[in-house]
Formats: C-alpha cells, sequence, structure tokens
C-alpha cells in the first residue's frame, strides 16, 4: 500500500514525492505518462551532444530564498542572468523596453528623467486597468504596443491583448534605466548540470518508485494508495464536465548549427515577422562550450501538449467549478501549473507544493526515523 499516489513528474509532482518521502517517511509511487521525468522542464543532450530543453528554454528566477534553498540541495548553480533583444523596425533592440530601447528606436539620446516624460508623454489614461493592452498602453502608449506586444500577443495567444487577463503582458515590466535583464528577481541561476539531473536527485530515495509511460488511468484501480496528489490537467480528471478548459500549446522546432554561436542573446523575439514568436539559443542558458550550437523555434499552436492555461475571465469561470469539484474531495490534493491552472513559473510552483506539503503535515507529534526528524501526517 502506498501512502502517495502522485501522477505527473513535473516539478509539482517531484517536489511532493521528495518531501514527503525525506521529511516524513511517506511510501510514494510516482506516476509519469511520458518517457522522463522533470515535465516540462526536462533536458538531455542532443545526437550532437549540446543540453537543450525539449519543451522549450526553461530559465530559473526567483526570490524566494525558501524556493531557491530547497532546489539548492538536489543541484550547485550557475549564475545566468537571460537578456533578450526584440526585432523592431528592422534592429535589434533590449525588451523589456528600457531607456537604450527607446534611445535607439527612435534614434534620440535620453537620460532616465527624460525618458519617464516620453511614457507619460505617451501613455493613455485608463481607471482600470483590466487587459493585457490596458497595461501596456496604460504605461508606454499604444505605438510602442503596437511595435512589441500587440502581434507578438495574438501569435502567442491566438487572442488580442484586450481579451487576455493584465497579468498575462504584466510579466513584462518597463524600465526607464539601462538594466536590460529579462528578470530582476534576487536568484537568477541555472541548474549546473541540467534541470534533469536536479530531478534524479530529487527521486533517488528508498521510499520513491517511479513508474514512467503510465497514464494515472491505467493503474489507478488496481494499485492501493491511501491519499492522491494529481498535477495534470484538472479539466482531464473530472473527465471534461463542465467542458475543455483551453491550454495553448506550442511546436518546437530545434536546429544546431555548425557554429560557436547564433546570435547575440540568450533570445530573440519576433514580434512582428514570422510564424514563430522567438529563437534562444541553448548555450547562452547552460553555459557548455562546445563547437556547435543548438537553437529552438518556438510556434504557437492551439493542438498539442497543453503548456499554457490562457488567464482570462471566461476560463477562470470555468477553472472554478472544477477547483469545487477539488476542494470537495478527500484525500485528493491538486497542485502545479495544470492542476490549478495558473500561469506559473517553475519556482511558484515550487513554493505551491512546499505550501501543499506544509498544509498536509501534522507538524505535531514530530517522529524520528534513522535519527532523522520526520513529520506525521494526518492519514
Ligand atoms: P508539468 O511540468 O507540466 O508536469 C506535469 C506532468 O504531469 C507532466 O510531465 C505530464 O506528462 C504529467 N501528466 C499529465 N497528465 C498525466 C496523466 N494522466 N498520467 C500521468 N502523468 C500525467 N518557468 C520558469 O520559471 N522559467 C522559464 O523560463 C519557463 N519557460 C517556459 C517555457 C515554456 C515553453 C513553457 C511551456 C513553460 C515554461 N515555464 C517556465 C513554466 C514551467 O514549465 C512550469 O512552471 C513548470 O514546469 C510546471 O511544473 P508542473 O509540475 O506544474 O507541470
Ligand atoms: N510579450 C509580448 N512581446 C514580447 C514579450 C512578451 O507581447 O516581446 C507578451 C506576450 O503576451 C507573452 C507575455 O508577454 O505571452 C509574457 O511573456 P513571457 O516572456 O513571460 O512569456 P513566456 O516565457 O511565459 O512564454
Amino acid at each position: 500500500m502506498f501512502d502517495y499516489l502522485i501522477v505527473g513528474a513535473g516539478f509539482a509532482g517531484s517536489v511532493l514525492a521528495e518531501r514527503l518521502a525525506s521529511a516524513a517517511d511517506q511510501k510514494v509511487l510516482l506516476v509519469e505518462q511520458r518517457d522522463h521525468i522533470g515535465g516540462n522542464a526536462y533536458d538531455y543532450f542532443n545526437k550532437d551532444g549540446i543540453l537543450i530543453h525539449k519543451y522549450g528554454p526553461h530559465i530559473f528566477h526567483t526570490n524566494s530564498k525558501k524556493v531557491f534553498d530547497y532546489l539548492g540541495k538536489f543541484t550547485a548553480w550557475r549564475p545566468y542572468e537571460h537578456r533578450v533583444l526584440g526585432s523592431v523596425d528592422g534592429q535589434l533592440v533590449p525588451i523589456p523596453i528600457n531607456l537604450t530601447t527607446i534611445n535607439k528606436l527612435y534614434g534620440l539620446n535620453l537620460n532616465c528623467s527624460e525618458v519617464e516624460s516620453f511614457f507619460e508623454s505617451k501613455a493613455e489614461k485608463i481607471d482600470r486597468v483590466k487587459t493585457s493592452e490596458d497595461v501596456v498602453v496604460s504605461k508606454v502608449g499604444r505605438e510602442l504596443y503596437e511595435k512589441f506586444f500587440k502581434n507578438y500577443t495574438r501569435k502567442q495567444w491566438d487572442l488580442d491583448p484586450s481579451e487576455l487577463d493584465a497579468s498575462v503582458t504584466a510579466r513584462v515590466p518597463t524600465r526607464t534605466n539601462k538594466d536590460d535583464r529579462y528578470f530582476t528577481d534576487t536568484y537568477q541561476a541555472m541548474p549546473l548540470h541540467g534541470y534533469t539531473r536536479m530531478f534524479r536527485k530529487m527521486l533517488s530515495h528508498p521510499n520513491i518508485k517511479i513508474m514512467l509511460n503510465t497514464d494515472y488511468k491505467e493503474i489507478i484501480d488496481v494499485i492501493p494508495y491511501k491519499n492522491l496528489i494529481y498535477t495534470g490537467p484538472i479539466d482531464s480528471f473530472f473527465n471534461y464536465c463542465y467542458g475543455r478548459l483551453p491550454y495553448r500549446s506550442l511546436e518546437f522546432k530545434f536546429e544546431t548549427h555548425d557554429a560557436e554561436t547564433f546570435q547575440s542573446t540568450g533570445t530573440i523575439n519576433f514580434p512582428n515577422e514570422h510564424a514563430y514568436t522567438r529563437i534562444t539559443e541553448f548555450k547562452y542558458l547552460t553555459g557548455q562550450k562546445h563547437a556547435k550550437t543548438s537553437i529552438v523555434y518556438e510556434y504557437p499552436q492551439a493542438e498539442g501538449d497543453p503548456y499554457y492555461p490562457i488567464p482570462r475571465p471566461e476560463n477562470a469561470e470555468i477553472y472554478k467549478k472544477y477547483q469545487q469539484l477539488a476542494n470537495a474531495m478527500t484525500n485528493t490534493y491538486f497542485t502545479g501549473r495544470l492542476a490549478t491552472y495558473k500561469y506559473y513559473n517553475m519556482d511558484q510552483v515550487v513554493a505551491q507544493s512546499l505550501s501543499l506539503f506544509d498544509k498536509l503535515m501534522q507538524r505535531q507529534p514530530e517522529k524520528h526515523v534513522n535519527g532523522q526528524k520526520v513529520y506525521q501526517l494526518h492519514s
């Protein structure tokens, strides 16, 4: 009898498996439908020996010391600050829009306070910022919105920014200084030997059994367990009884080039040209030295693996109904990007799963196994 059956070996499922196994001495069966662990953060060496991310570029960043320290138990880190350029009006300029972007785009020589006035003169007054269009237009005006956000967003989501929650484009700030980092989080680093190595270490515990190539529905009726943790798409769990929750997918096209570098920075975004949104060159992210280089193009599409929940009010309504079903279940818990239909980054999923673990713990009484303090559980 397993104490926990966990569905999905991505960040959500793996964090819970690790915590339950090593901090609570629980017996865990981790079931994954793919042929590998790591979920969408899975990386591997391609046939040229270059470390690539199978499901698109994954750059780790967080403001949470707790999350960074937790993952740090399973990997050493390589400091890495991601930088992105946008191909706009025939030039490559920094994204997020910053002082350099404006000076280069308009042939100006503004300083920080002048660019602030520039943005103010362009910004449209919007009383209640509700949509992804509002966020940008209210900060930098319509022209920059159209150059950088409108078409990229339509490509990525097949929706106009006015149809998406503000939170989507709000992920990309506007800056009045020359800071050209994509993220400003306190901790920005990549797992030194890759994500998969980190996951392998997290999951190598005698209390954890892993079953790959298995949809949990194939085994749920035959394998005895006390509790279930589900990290797949929530609508699928409930057999789509309230209809399908829309997820956006991507097709990845990988290329390896016979040159040390392909482009001048980790990612180049193409808001207004091509069917793909961006090209990422992995060696910037991983720091790998190699005579060749591998890149990935991202082509957004409706069909395919569910990668992105689509944040907009009508989808939140459907999710709420599934969430009510989820909340009514006993000994069954939902966590992760797909199971809680949240556009979460890796660190947010780790934080969410660590706090689910805390919730599952009855912190007292503690017991000791092999001289180590462990938590006892409710069940
Ligand atoms: P997943 O990684 O999706 O894991 C869920 C697992 O459950 C999957 O492996 C799936 O196969 C399995 N599963 C589903 N249904 C079943 C079933 N029925 N039976 C068995 N197994 C099942 N985040 C960042 O912080 N930085 C980034 O740079 C970044 N870049 C990204 C780029 C792309 C293209 C994408 C798509 C996401 C990116 N993310 C990034 C987000 C990151 O991938 C997620 O936050 C994180 O991987 C979510 O982990 P998870 O465990 O919730 O889900
Ligand atoms: N975005 C945009 N232009 C850009 C970069 C981002 O319009 O050059 C918008 C787009 O809607 C995108 C969202 O901002 O989906 C969030 O961007 P992010 O880079 O965080 O997306 P992710 O890495 O999650 O795909």
